[in-house]
């Protein structure tokens, strides 16, 4: 069970943390253009099918969330304070010593220098959670991350099945641009079709 770094240090962590604002800004943003435009633009979200999609991923991208909660705010791994290296081993004895922390580690253990200790099992230090990955709260980094893929795919059929729909709103400010870059490629398309012709 991941330990918690605490609600008030967590909210701290995140507020100095741009990367961090950044990544919810990015899920929220995504979020709000997937149901509220997207979808709402291609099936509508009165009807059954628009309001089942909607709901689905409502589901990921809840789930998404939840794990970057997790994961931001766990406590990546401590090393225990009871933790005392093998007497039988004075070869590994110095390496596995931790100048800055005072204290010997346990294998697989290295020193942090954006979170200035020791993590258990540390993987890297992930930016977007402002926390390290490692032996507690490996776990719900990796879920978010399959989130975050499945959330990311699905928003795209989405936006694919809504711009391949036959019939568009033209006073929707997005479709009118994308359809406007699209008429200007294909007009390039034919220019050049019809010089490599001419040739
Ligand atoms: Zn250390
Ligand atoms: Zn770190």
């Amino acid at each position: 069970m991941a330990r918690r770094r605490g609600a008030a240090a967590a909210v701290a962590a995140a507020a100095s943390s741009p990367a961090l604002v950044a990544a919810v800004s990015v899920m929220a943003l995504g979020y709000y253009s997937t149901v509220f435009v997207f979808l709402d633009h291609w099936l509508g979200l009165g009807t059954t099918a628009g309001a089942a999609h909607a709901a689905a991923f409502s589901l990921v991208v809840a789930a998404c969330f939840f794990s970057f909660l997790c994961a931001a705010a766990a406590d990546p791994g401590s090393v225990p304070t009871a933790f005392s290296p093998d007497a039988e081993d004075p070869q590994g004895l110095k390496s596995r010593y931790c100048d800055k922390c005072s204290m010997y580690k346990p294998a697989r253990t290295h020193h942090c220098k954006v979170c200035k200790r020791c993590v258990l099992k540390m993987d890297h230090h992930c930016v977007w959670i402002n926390n390290c990955v490692g032996y507690a709260n490996y776990k719900p980094f990796i879920i978010c991350v399959l989130n975050a893929t499945i959330g990311s795919l699905y928003s795209s059929v989405i936006f694919v099945c809504d711009l391949l729909r036959t019939e568009h709103d033209y006073g929707i400010l997005y479709v009118k641009i994308i359809h406007e870059k699209w008429n200007n490629l294909n007009l390039w398309k034919s220019f050049l079709a019809f010089g490599t012709h001419r040739i």
